[in-house]
Protein backbone atom coordinates (compact mmCIF):
# COMPACT_ATOMS: atom_id res chain seq x y z
CA UNK A 1 0.00 0.00 0.00
CA UNK A 2 1.44 3.08 -0.91
CA UNK A 3 1.28 6.23 2.46
CA UNK A 4 -0.09 9.42 1.55
CA UNK A 5 3.17 10.79 1.21
CA UNK A 6 4.00 8.39 -1.15
CA UNK A 7 1.21 9.21 -3.60
CA UNK A 8 1.73 12.47 -3.36
CA UNK A 9 5.30 12.22 -4.41
CA UNK A 10 4.15 9.93 -7.13
CA UNK A 11 1.52 12.34 -7.97
CA UNK A 12 4.46 14.93 -8.73
CA UNK A 13 6.47 12.36 -10.32
CA UNK A 14 3.89 12.00 -12.77
CA UNK A 15 3.17 15.74 -13.51
CA UNK A 16 6.84 16.37 -13.72
CA UNK A 17 6.77 13.50 -16.30
CA UNK A 18 3.71 14.61 -18.42
CA UNK A 19 4.96 18.07 -18.42
CA UNK A 20 8.50 16.39 -19.56
CA UNK A 21 6.54 14.59 -22.65
CA UNK A 22 4.53 17.91 -23.57
CA UNK A 23 7.97 20.24 -23.50
CA UNK A 24 9.15 17.05 -26.11
CA UNK A 25 6.46 17.08 -28.45
CA UNK A 26 6.63 20.62 -28.41
CA UNK A 27 10.04 20.64 -29.26
CA UNK A 28 9.59 17.84 -31.84
CA UNK A 29 6.82 20.01 -33.43
CA UNK A 30 9.18 23.17 -33.86
CA UNK A 31 11.36 20.65 -36.25
CA UNK A 32 8.44 19.60 -38.32
CA UNK A 33 8.71 20.64 -41.75
CA UNK A 34 6.31 23.56 -43.22
CA UNK A 35 4.06 21.15 -45.24
CA UNK A 36 3.42 19.21 -42.15
CA UNK A 37 2.62 22.31 -39.88
CA UNK A 38 0.24 23.68 -42.60
CA UNK A 39 -1.51 20.27 -42.27
CA UNK A 40 -1.49 19.83 -38.70
CA UNK A 41 -0.63 23.39 -36.42
CA UNK A 42 -3.25 24.65 -34.32
CA UNK A 43 -5.30 22.12 -35.68
CA UNK A 44 -5.47 18.96 -33.16
CA UNK A 45 -8.77 16.24 -33.38
CA UNK A 46 -11.81 18.51 -31.54
CA UNK A 47 -11.96 17.76 -27.99
CA UNK A 48 -15.08 17.08 -27.59
CA UNK A 49 -15.93 15.24 -30.56
CA UNK A 50 -12.63 13.90 -32.19
CA UNK A 51 -13.55 15.55 -35.29
CA UNK A 52 -10.64 15.25 -37.33
CA UNK A 53 -11.19 18.93 -38.99
CA UNK A 54 -11.15 21.76 -37.33
CA UNK A 55 -15.32 22.51 -36.89
CA UNK A 56 -16.95 25.39 -37.72
CA UNK A 57 -17.92 26.93 -34.72
CA UNK A 58 -20.32 29.10 -36.20
CA UNK A 59 -22.07 31.07 -32.96
CA UNK A 60 -21.56 34.35 -31.59
CA UNK A 61 -21.56 33.85 -27.81
CA UNK A 62 -20.93 30.87 -25.30
CA UNK A 63 -22.21 29.89 -22.37
CA UNK A 64 -20.37 30.62 -18.99
CA UNK A 65 -19.96 28.07 -15.75
CA UNK A 66 -20.39 31.12 -13.97
CA UNK A 67 -20.70 34.69 -13.40
CA UNK A 68 -17.10 36.21 -15.01
CA UNK A 69 -16.23 32.13 -15.84
CA UNK A 70 -15.79 30.92 -19.09
CA UNK A 71 -13.97 28.47 -21.00
CA UNK A 72 -11.70 30.83 -23.02
CA UNK A 73 -14.39 31.89 -25.35
CA UNK A 74 -17.00 34.80 -24.46
CA UNK A 75 -18.32 36.03 -28.05
CA UNK A 76 -17.36 35.60 -31.20
CA UNK A 77 -15.57 39.14 -32.17
CA UNK A 78 -13.17 39.03 -29.62
CA UNK A 79 -12.03 34.77 -30.23
CA UNK A 80 -13.69 32.10 -31.94
CA UNK A 81 -12.56 28.20 -31.81
CA UNK A 82 -12.19 28.31 -35.88
CA UNK A 83 -10.27 31.62 -35.97
CA UNK A 84 -7.75 30.50 -33.37
CA UNK A 85 -7.11 27.31 -35.54
CA UNK A 86 -6.47 29.60 -38.30
CA UNK A 87 -4.58 32.17 -36.22
CA UNK A 88 -2.31 29.40 -34.59
CA UNK A 89 -1.45 27.69 -37.88
CA UNK A 90 -0.69 30.87 -39.66
CA UNK A 91 1.67 32.43 -36.93
CA UNK A 92 3.55 29.19 -36.74
CA UNK A 93 4.14 29.14 -40.62
CA UNK A 94 5.06 32.35 -40.15
CA UNK A 95 7.25 31.81 -37.50
CA UNK A 96 5.70 34.39 -35.61
CA UNK A 97 4.37 34.19 -31.59
CA UNK A 98 1.54 35.69 -32.46
CA UNK A 99 -0.96 35.68 -34.90
CA UNK A 100 -4.53 37.49 -36.32
CA UNK A 101 -7.00 36.86 -38.36
CA UNK A 102 -9.20 39.85 -40.39
CA UNK A 103 -11.90 40.13 -42.67
CA UNK A 104 -10.03 41.05 -45.62
CA UNK A 105 -6.63 42.06 -46.38
CA UNK A 106 -7.00 45.47 -45.92
CA UNK A 107 -8.86 45.21 -42.59
CA UNK A 108 -5.16 43.55 -41.45
CA UNK A 109 -3.24 46.47 -42.87
CA UNK A 110 -5.31 49.08 -41.63
CA UNK A 111 -4.98 47.40 -37.99
CA UNK A 112 -1.47 47.77 -38.61
CA UNK A 113 -1.50 51.33 -39.78
CA UNK A 114 -3.20 52.08 -36.79
CA UNK A 115 -0.01 51.63 -34.42
CA UNK A 116 1.27 54.98 -36.08
CA UNK A 117 0.20 58.32 -34.18
CA UNK A 118 -0.28 61.64 -35.87
CA UNK A 119 2.74 62.96 -36.36
CA UNK A 120 4.30 59.54 -37.91
CA UNK A 121 5.51 59.42 -41.30
CA UNK A 122 4.66 55.85 -43.33
CA UNK A 123 7.22 54.89 -46.41
CA UNK A 124 5.27 52.50 -48.93
CA UNK A 125 6.81 51.34 -51.99
CA UNK A 126 6.18 53.17 -55.09
CA UNK A 127 4.60 49.94 -56.26
CA UNK A 128 2.96 49.07 -53.32
CA UNK A 129 -0.71 47.14 -53.98
CA UNK A 130 -3.36 50.20 -54.72
CA UNK A 131 -5.47 49.36 -51.82
CA UNK A 132 -2.38 49.72 -49.40
CA UNK A 133 -1.50 52.94 -50.95
CA UNK A 134 -5.51 54.17 -51.09
CA UNK A 135 -5.56 53.03 -47.35
CA UNK A 136 -2.62 55.50 -46.35
CA UNK A 137 -3.23 57.91 -48.38
CA UNK A 138 -7.16 58.53 -48.27
CA UNK A 139 -7.78 56.78 -44.21
CA UNK A 140 -4.36 57.63 -42.66
CA UNK A 141 -2.80 60.52 -44.36
CA UNK A 142 -6.83 62.59 -43.47
CA UNK A 143 -6.59 61.14 -39.69
CA UNK A 144 -2.61 62.49 -39.52
CA UNK A 145 0.11 60.37 -40.90
CA UNK A 146 2.13 61.46 -43.08
CA UNK A 147 2.97 59.42 -46.72
CA UNK A 148 6.45 59.01 -48.66
CA UNK A 149 6.91 56.40 -51.56
CA UNK A 150 10.19 55.43 -52.69
CA UNK A 151 11.39 52.39 -54.59
CA UNK A 152 12.18 49.58 -52.00
CA UNK A 153 15.01 48.33 -54.09
CA UNK A 154 16.88 50.71 -54.13
CA UNK A 155 18.22 51.62 -50.65
CA UNK A 156 19.66 54.75 -51.70
CA UNK A 157 16.59 55.95 -52.87
CA UNK A 158 15.43 54.36 -49.23
CA UNK A 159 17.58 56.77 -47.78
CA UNK A 160 16.81 59.66 -49.54
CA UNK A 161 12.99 59.38 -48.61
CA UNK A 162 13.57 58.93 -44.76
CA UNK A 163 12.07 61.30 -42.85
CA UNK A 164 13.05 61.86 -38.88
CA UNK A 165 9.59 61.02 -38.06
CA UNK A 166 9.46 58.12 -40.10
CA UNK A 167 8.49 55.47 -37.81
CA UNK A 168 7.40 52.70 -40.55
CA UNK A 169 8.67 51.48 -43.89
CA UNK A 170 5.82 49.47 -45.82
CA UNK A 171 7.87 45.99 -47.85
CA UNK A 172 6.03 44.26 -50.77
CA UNK A 173 8.33 41.28 -52.51
CA UNK A 174 7.98 40.47 -55.30
CA UNK A 175 6.01 43.92 -55.94
CA UNK A 176 2.91 44.46 -57.95
CA UNK A 177 2.56 44.22 -61.33
CA UNK A 178 6.19 44.83 -61.97
CA UNK A 179 7.57 42.08 -59.52
CA UNK A 180 10.38 43.69 -58.58
CA UNK A 181 12.29 42.12 -55.87
CA UNK A 182 13.17 44.40 -52.43
CA UNK A 183 15.80 43.17 -50.03
CA UNK A 184 13.81 42.73 -46.72
CA UNK A 185 16.74 42.12 -44.56
CA UNK A 186 18.48 44.90 -45.67
CA UNK A 187 15.65 47.02 -45.50
CA UNK A 188 14.94 45.28 -42.01
CA UNK A 189 18.03 46.80 -40.68
CA UNK A 190 17.98 49.86 -41.67
CA UNK A 191 14.58 50.81 -40.28
CA UNK A 192 15.85 49.04 -36.86
CA UNK A 193 18.62 51.66 -37.19
CA UNK A 194 16.48 54.10 -37.39
CA UNK A 195 13.82 52.80 -34.72
CA UNK A 196 11.22 52.43 -37.38
CA UNK A 197 9.65 49.16 -38.17
CA UNK A 198 10.02 46.89 -40.69
CA UNK A 199 5.95 45.47 -42.32
CA UNK A 200 5.75 42.81 -44.98
CA UNK A 201 3.23 42.33 -46.66
CA UNK A 202 3.90 38.85 -47.61
CA UNK A 203 0.74 37.73 -49.85
CA UNK A 204 2.62 37.57 -53.56
CA UNK A 205 5.43 35.18 -51.78
CA UNK A 206 3.04 33.21 -49.10
CA UNK A 207 4.92 32.19 -45.54
CA UNK A 208 6.22 29.02 -47.85
CA UNK A 209 8.20 30.65 -50.33
CA UNK A 210 9.51 33.81 -48.14
CA UNK A 211 9.60 33.93 -44.28
CA UNK A 212 9.91 37.91 -43.78
CA UNK A 213 10.22 37.59 -40.01
CA UNK A 214 13.55 35.55 -39.80
CA UNK A 215 14.68 37.83 -42.12
CA UNK A 216 14.02 40.78 -39.99
CA UNK A 217 11.10 42.05 -40.30
CA UNK A 218 8.53 43.07 -37.59
CA UNK A 219 5.24 42.34 -38.52
CA UNK A 220 3.81 40.19 -41.80
CA UNK A 221 0.87 40.69 -43.15
CA UNK A 222 -1.57 38.74 -45.78
CA UNK A 223 -4.10 38.94 -47.82
CA UNK A 224 -5.52 35.59 -47.19
CA UNK A 225 -8.07 36.20 -50.39
CA UNK A 226 -4.88 35.01 -52.68
CA UNK A 227 -2.48 32.28 -52.26
CA UNK A 228 -3.55 30.95 -48.80
CA UNK A 229 -7.17 30.58 -49.10
CA UNK A 230 -6.21 29.76 -52.65
CA UNK A 231 -9.54 28.65 -54.73
CA UNK A 232 -10.90 32.23 -55.11
CA UNK A 233 -13.81 31.58 -52.38
CA UNK A 234 -13.09 33.56 -49.86
CA UNK A 235 -12.02 37.50 -48.56
CA UNK A 236 -9.52 37.37 -45.53
CA UNK A 237 -6.76 38.50 -44.02
CA UNK A 238 -3.59 38.05 -41.31
CA UNK A 239 -1.23 39.85 -39.42
CA UNK A 240 1.63 38.41 -37.17
CA UNK A 241 4.69 39.26 -35.54
CA UNK A 242 6.80 37.65 -32.88
CA UNK A 243 7.10 40.98 -30.48
CA UNK A 244 4.48 40.70 -27.64
CA UNK A 245 3.98 44.82 -27.32
CA UNK A 246 2.80 45.11 -30.84
CA UNK A 247 0.84 41.45 -30.53
CA UNK A 248 -0.70 43.64 -27.24
CA UNK A 249 -2.04 46.40 -29.43
CA UNK A 250 -3.14 44.20 -32.76
CA UNK A 251 -5.18 42.04 -29.96
CA UNK A 252 -6.55 45.06 -28.69
CA UNK A 253 -7.12 46.41 -32.51
CA UNK A 254 -8.91 43.29 -33.72
CA UNK A 255 -11.66 43.63 -30.59
CA UNK A 256 -12.01 47.51 -30.60
CA UNK A 257 -12.29 48.05 -34.58
CA UNK A 258 -13.64 44.02 -34.99
CA UNK A 259 -13.16 43.72 -38.60
CA UNK A 260 -12.73 39.81 -37.95
CA UNK A 261 -13.29 37.36 -40.30
CA UNK A 262 -16.52 34.41 -39.50
CA UNK A 263 -15.96 31.15 -39.13
CA UNK A 264 -16.78 29.63 -41.93
CA UNK A 265 -14.04 32.44 -43.86
CA UNK A 266 -11.32 30.91 -41.23
CA UNK A 267 -12.57 26.88 -42.24
CA UNK A 268 -11.92 27.82 -46.07
CA UNK A 269 -8.34 29.55 -45.43
CA UNK A 270 -7.28 26.77 -42.87
CA UNK A 271 -8.29 23.87 -45.96
CA UNK A 272 -6.67 26.22 -48.11
CA UNK A 273 -3.80 26.11 -46.41
CA UNK A 274 -3.48 22.78 -45.95
CA UNK A 275 -1.92 22.54 -49.75
CA UNK A 276 -0.13 25.88 -49.98
CA UNK A 277 3.55 23.85 -49.97
CA UNK A 278 2.25 21.65 -52.97
CA UNK A 279 0.10 24.58 -54.64
CA UNK A 280 3.16 26.79 -54.27
CA UNK A 281 5.80 24.44 -55.75
CA UNK A 282 3.68 23.64 -59.11
CA UNK A 283 2.45 27.52 -59.14
CA UNK A 284 6.30 28.21 -59.29
CA UNK A 285 7.18 25.55 -61.76
CA UNK A 286 3.93 26.49 -64.54
CA UNK A 287 5.13 30.20 -63.97
CA UNK A 288 8.81 29.01 -65.03
CA UNK A 289 7.31 27.28 -68.27
CA UNK A 290 5.11 30.28 -68.92
CA UNK A 291 7.57 32.75 -68.51
CA UNK A 292 10.00 30.88 -70.92
CA UNK A 293 7.84 30.49 -73.38
CA UNK A 294 6.74 34.55 -73.62
CA UNK A 295 10.19 35.04 -73.40
CA UNK A 296 10.75 33.50 -77.01
CA UNK A 297 7.56 35.16 -78.48
CA UNK A 298 8.20 38.12 -81.21
CA UNK A 299 5.13 40.41 -80.05
CA UNK A 300 6.81 40.10 -76.36
CA UNK A 301 8.88 43.07 -75.55
CA UNK A 302 9.99 42.11 -72.02
CA UNK A 303 8.87 39.50 -69.95
CA UNK A 304 8.85 40.32 -65.63
CA UNK A 305 9.49 36.97 -63.68
CA UNK A 306 12.21 36.84 -60.50
CA UNK A 307 13.35 33.66 -61.75
CA UNK A 308 15.29 34.55 -64.73
CA UNK A 309 19.15 35.17 -64.02
CA UNK A 310 18.96 38.63 -65.39
CA UNK A 311 16.12 40.08 -63.52
CA UNK A 312 17.43 42.65 -61.46
CA UNK A 313 16.40 41.12 -57.96
CA UNK A 314 17.33 37.89 -59.40
CA UNK A 315 20.13 37.53 -56.59
CA UNK A 316 18.51 38.54 -53.85
CA UNK A 317 15.54 36.61 -54.65
CA UNK A 318 17.17 33.35 -54.55
CA UNK A 319 18.48 34.13 -51.41
CA UNK A 320 15.38 35.32 -49.73
CA UNK A 321 12.92 32.66 -51.29
CA UNK A 322 12.46 29.48 -52.16
CA UNK A 323 11.16 29.64 -54.73
CA UNK A 324 9.93 32.52 -57.65
CA UNK A 325 6.29 31.88 -57.49
CA UNK A 326 3.32 32.26 -59.55
CA UNK A 327 2.94 35.63 -60.84
CA UNK A 328 4.32 36.80 -64.55
CA UNK A 329 4.10 40.38 -66.06
CA UNK A 330 5.39 40.98 -69.27
CA UNK A 331 5.11 43.98 -71.93
CA UNK A 332 3.60 43.78 -75.31
CA UNK A 333 5.68 45.77 -78.19
CA UNK A 334 2.20 46.64 -79.70
CA UNK A 335 1.72 48.79 -76.83
CA UNK A 336 -1.65 49.30 -75.29
CA UNK A 337 -3.80 47.89 -77.80
CA UNK A 338 -1.86 44.80 -78.13
CA UNK A 339 -1.87 44.22 -74.47
CA UNK A 340 -5.98 44.84 -74.45
CA UNK A 341 -6.35 42.90 -77.17
CA UNK A 342 -4.25 39.70 -76.12
CA UNK A 343 -6.02 40.28 -72.50
CA UNK A 344 -9.54 39.72 -74.13
CA UNK A 345 -8.71 36.85 -76.08
CA UNK A 346 -7.52 34.01 -74.15
CA UNK A 347 -9.45 31.21 -73.09
CA UNK A 348 -7.73 29.33 -70.23
CA UNK A 349 -6.72 32.62 -68.50
CA UNK A 350 -9.88 34.59 -67.02
CA UNK A 351 -10.04 38.20 -67.42
CA UNK A 352 -10.22 38.90 -63.70
CA UNK A 353 -8.71 40.77 -61.31
CA UNK A 354 -7.21 39.25 -57.47
CA UNK A 355 -4.68 36.05 -57.97
CA UNK A 356 -3.13 33.43 -56.33
CA UNK A 357 -5.76 30.65 -56.95
CA UNK A 358 -5.71 27.51 -59.02
CA UNK A 359 -7.78 28.90 -62.25
CA UNK A 360 -5.18 31.23 -63.98
CA UNK A 361 -6.04 34.72 -64.82
CA UNK A 362 -4.87 37.77 -66.65
CA UNK A 363 -4.82 41.37 -66.17
CA UNK A 364 -4.37 44.44 -67.62
CA UNK A 365 -3.27 46.34 -64.61
CA UNK A 366 -3.00 50.22 -66.06
CA UNK A 367 -6.63 50.14 -66.64
CA UNK A 368 -8.23 47.54 -63.80
CA UNK A 369 -6.18 46.83 -60.30
CA UNK A 370 -3.80 49.50 -60.87
CA UNK A 371 -6.31 52.42 -62.57
CA UNK A 372 -6.64 54.58 -59.30
CA UNK A 373 -2.91 55.45 -59.84
CA UNK A 374 -2.99 55.80 -63.75
CA UNK A 375 -1.67 59.76 -63.23
CA UNK A 376 0.76 59.55 -60.48
CA UNK A 377 4.56 58.32 -60.27
CA UNK A 378 3.52 54.96 -59.96
CA UNK A 379 1.47 54.49 -63.13
CA UNK A 380 1.85 51.34 -65.24
CA UNK A 381 3.16 50.68 -68.15
CA UNK A 382 0.28 50.70 -70.56
CA UNK A 383 1.50 47.87 -72.84
CA UNK A 384 2.18 45.43 -69.33
CA UNK A 385 -0.29 42.27 -68.16
CA UNK A 386 0.02 40.66 -65.25
CA UNK A 387 -0.73 36.66 -65.38
CA UNK A 388 -1.66 34.89 -62.21
CA UNK A 389 -0.24 31.28 -63.11
CA UNK A 390 -2.65 28.73 -61.80
CA UNK A 391 -2.64 24.99 -61.52
CA UNK A 392 -4.16 23.51 -64.85
CA UNK A 393 -1.41 22.03 -67.37
CA UNK A 394 1.16 24.10 -68.02
CA UNK A 395 1.26 23.19 -71.51
CA UNK A 396 -2.21 24.20 -71.92
CA UNK A 397 -1.43 27.91 -70.79
CA UNK A 398 1.13 28.15 -72.53
CA UNK A 399 -0.99 27.08 -75.44
CA UNK A 400 -3.25 29.80 -74.83
CA UNK A 401 -1.27 32.64 -74.71
CA UNK A 402 0.89 32.01 -77.77
CA UNK A 403 -2.10 31.47 -79.74
CA UNK A 404 -3.74 34.91 -78.55
CA UNK A 405 -0.34 36.27 -79.17
CA UNK A 406 -0.05 35.18 -82.22
CA UNK A 407 -3.37 35.93 -83.70
CA UNK A 408 -2.11 39.94 -82.53
CA UNK A 409 -0.71 39.09 -86.17
C1 LIG B 1 -5.26 41.63 -52.55
C2 LIG B 1 -4.09 42.25 -51.86
C3 LIG B 1 -4.26 43.04 -50.72
C4 LIG B 1 -5.63 43.39 -50.16
O1 LIG B 1 -6.28 42.29 -49.67
P1 LIG B 1 -7.89 42.13 -49.64
O2 LIG B 1 -8.07 40.77 -49.09
O3 LIG B 1 -8.38 42.31 -51.04
O4 LIG B 1 -8.40 43.22 -48.75
C5 LIG B 1 -3.13 43.54 -50.11
N1 LIG B 1 -1.90 43.30 -50.58
C6 LIG B 1 -1.70 42.55 -51.70
C7 LIG B 1 -0.31 42.33 -52.17
C8 LIG B 1 -2.78 42.00 -52.37
O5 LIG B 1 -2.57 41.30 -53.47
Amino acid sequence: MTEPADAAAEAAGAAEAAEAAAAAARQAEARWAFETRAIHAGQAPDPTTGAVVTPIYQTSTFAQDGVGRHRGYEYSRSANPTRTALEACLADLEGAAHGFAFASGLAAEDAVLRLLVPGDHALLSVDAYGGTSRLARRVHEPAGIAVGSADLSDLDAVRAAWRPETRLVWVETPTNPRLSIVDIAAVAQLAHEREALCVVDNTFATPYLQQPLALGADIVVHSTTKYLGGHSDVVGGFAATARPDLAERLRFLQNAVGAVPGPFDCFLVLRGVKTLAVRMDRHSANAEQVAGALRGHPAVERVLWPGFADHPGHDVARRQMRGFGGMVSFTLLGGEPAAVTVAESTRLFTLAESLGAVESLIEHPGRMTHASVADTESAVDPALLRLSIGLESADDLVLDLIRALDELG
